[in-house]
């Protein structure tokens, strides 16, 4: 599916950009935690694989397929959260979450960095999904290692 969302250029030209030269992108062999998560309402999918060093993102990949807002947005948060501790990595997501239902704080708050870009689809509620499916996996990833998924 392609991007029918309107967004100004410049952050147009982002989304693009992360869309066409992916952050992170491939698999990591030494991977400690690997999810898959889906969005079916879109067809979006996306593999997500972290190396947890004492709680630290010390590296992580990602592969999917699906629109370009979903894409762009695992790429963004992929060089987002890459070395932050996995407290502070949810922590923006929950910000990004905030951000993607209209808060307009969040959409302006800095530690987001290329994420901003996806303020715009906040008003686009069924694109909404395609852009926190990169969160949901983190979500899910931060789930299992901690232990709480089969
Ligand atoms: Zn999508």
């Amino acid at each position: 599916m392609t991007t029918d969302v309107p967004l100004t250029s410049l952050y147009q030209d982002l989304i693009l950009d992360h869309y066409r030269k992916p952050r992170n992108r491939g698999t990591l062999p030494d991977a400690t935690v690997e999810v898959h998560v889906r969005n079916p309402t879109c067809g979006d999918e996306i593999r997500l694989q972290l190396l947890l060093e004492d709680g630290v993102i010390a590296d992580l990949r990602f592969e999917g397929e699906g629109c370009s807002i979903s894409q762009a947005s695992a790429s963004m948060m992929t060089s987002l959260i890459r070395g932050k501790p996995l407290p502070d990595a949810l922590a923006l997501g929950s910000r990004f979450t905030e951000m993607m239902h209209a808060d307009a704080d969040a959409a302006t708050d800095g530690s987001l960095r290329d994420l901003r870009a996806l303020a715009g689809v906040a008003r686009f509620p069924v694109r909404v999904r395609c852009a926190l499916l990169g969160f949901d996996a983190l979500r899910e990833a931060a789930r299992q290692s901690a232990g709480e998924a089969p």
